[in-house]
């Protein structure tokens, strides 16, 4: 199949796999500019990516059963010909299947491969960044790497970034941002005692500080604020996602865990600083223009843990001196 009229695309769940989903989507679309491209996935994801017209339509994915079964047979209607299945759950691969795509491709494993008609065998975990994981699923559809343009932010995220900014950085004072939480658990958690001081370090250079986050993260936020003093605030929960991206856009710099926040701020070409735990950098390293990555792994890294029985010697590794010079030399 060469040229498919209508294809579906399964996005991934989490805000960073999403962003390292971009080569693939930029790939689609340039592969097939004039296929019917729609996207499933978190609604939050679709208003985020939509603005770069990777595909045409964005389809939330719902969070009841019920529901989940009428977009399935919605999309039955639509009739795909092609299905690019990006999750590695069993439930991605039947959802695709449920959709009646003749062609449905996804790593193979889970044993869901007899639900899709071009299973890809995976490599061990980490031999390839996750971003050309994805882009491999298009090769059955011709998609080739093509360059990856800087993430671009909607008009409504950049008015209600405006007024975040006005209130937290008046009168063009530069920002630094951080997001000392991480969905995963602590192994990606540098101490949030840490962020505090290297957010005392950074306001007392001159810059205004804002700790990001969820809602969820707004006690850790607060907390890392509050210790910080003066100059640091948290707008941890005062953000979607379009706004939250024109907020970090304009960040002079961005200091995060390995986190959907660091995805964030590479994509939209701030320079990044990220932090690394229990997880691969070589498997999952922000994408953008201006990364920087500090990793001290000890011999049991990557472990992939959520939490650790020996200290969290991979994080505790890495001092506020040496991330403090990293942001001042990646700033802008
Ligand atoms: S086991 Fe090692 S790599 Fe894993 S979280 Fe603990 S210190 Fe870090």
């Amino acid at each position: 199949m060469s040229r498919p009229a209508r294809i579906l695309v399964r996005l991934p769940n989490w805000l960073g796999d999403a962003l390292m989903a971009r080569p693939l989507l930029h790939g689609l679309r340039h592969a097939h500019p004039s296929a019917e491209i729609r996207a499933v996935g978190p609604a939050p994801l679709l208003a985020l990516l939509e603005v770069e017209r990777t595909f045409d339509a964005g389809e939330p994915w719902p969070a009841a059963a019920l529901a989940r079964r009428a977009l399935t047979q919605r999309l039955r209607t639509w009739g795909p010909e092609a299905a690019l299945v990006l999750p590695f759950s069993f439930s991605s691969a039947r959802f695709a299947r449920g959709t009646g795509a003749a062609m449905r491709v996804g790593y193979g494993h889970e044993l869901r491969s007899f639900m899709l008609t071009h299973p890809r065998r995976r490599r061990s975990l980490g031999e390839l960044h996750l971003s050309r994981e994805y882009l491999a699923l298009g090769e059955p559809l011709g998609v080739v790497p093509v360059p990856l343009p800087v993430l671009a932010t909607t008009p409504a995220g950049r008015a209600a970034a405006d007024a975040l900014v006005a209130r937290a950085a008046p009168g063009g004072r530069a920002f630094a941002v951080m997001a000392p939480r991480s969905a995963y658990g602590p192994a990606r958690q540098w101490p949030a005692e840490r962020f505090a001081a290297l957010a005392r370090a950074l306001s007392a250079d001159g810059r205004a500080v804002l700790v990001c986050g969820t809602a969820g993260e707004r006690e850790t936020c607060a907390a890392v604020a509050d210790q910080a003093g003066p100059g640091v605030q948290s707008v941890a929960g005062e953000t979607d996602l379009p706004a939250l991206a024109a907020l970090v856009g304009r960040a002079a710099v961005a200091v995060c865990n390995d986190s959907g926040l660091a995805h964030l701020a590479a994509a939209l070409g701030t320079p990044t600083v990220t932090l690394y735990g229990s997880t691969s950098s070589a498997w999952t390293a922000a994408l953008g223009p201006r990364v920087r990555v500090l990793q001290r792994p000890p011999v049991c890294s990557p472990c992939f843990r959520r939490t650790c029985r020996i200290g969290y010697r991979c994080l505790t590794a890495l001092e506020v001196e040496e991330v403090g010079r990293a942001c001042r030399e990646m700033a802008r």
